[in-house]
């Protein structure tokens, strides 16, 4: 059984205590983007204390600003929001492996399929070392035109075994 058959109850209990949510503006009323990862143990409304309506988050695998980008530029330049948050996390997954084993971890999945060699124009952008890929990350999006240059920009990490965040930079 998937595990879409289990939305539709929790919604209609969600959607029934809606409130007056219907009415938040687009734009994020803390002018603030975060840019974290796509792992299921992270929940950044509860950790950060953001409510909807006031922040994007902006989720990829492991949190990064360069896959971010695109969305980042959206959420500045139509949406009005000033400040970014990176965040990386201990136990990430992007700490296990690098781009050629994944390539290759794909096209061997099904070696007659020559349409799976696009696999080798993806950068799959991992990290070995968690505290210098938010370094890199903040220096990435402060460095980059494209990325306003009154942007305040501050970078992260949350660990997954205590719920705690720290500040790197
Ligand atoms: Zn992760």
């Amino acid at each position: 059984m998937s595990a879409y058959h289990d939305f539709v109850s929790p919604n209609a209990d969600y959607a029934a205590n809606f409130g007056d949510k219907g009415s938040l503006a687009l734009a994020p009323t803390k002018k603030l983007a975060i840019v974290t990862c796509m792992d299921a143990r992270l929940n950044a409304y509860a950790h950060l204390g953001i409510k909807e309506g006031e922040a994007h988050i902006i989720r990829n695998a492991g949190g990064v600003a360069k896959d971010a980008l695109r969305s980042i530029i959206i959420s500045q330049r139509l949406l009005g929001t000033r400040e970014i948050a990176v965040f990386h996390h201990t136990g990430c997954g992007m700490l296990t492996f690098d781009t050629p084993q994944l390539r290759k971890l794909v096209k061997e999945s099904d070696p007659g399929n020559t349409a799976l060699q696009a696999v080798d124009n993806i950068d799959f952008l991992e990290f070995p070392d968690l505290e210098q890929s938010v370094k890199d990350d903040v220096t990435y999006l402060k460095e980059n035109p494209l990325v306003l240059p009154e942007t305040t920009v501050t970078g992260w990490i949350y660990e997954v075994e205590t719920g705690k965040i720290r500040r790197v930079v």
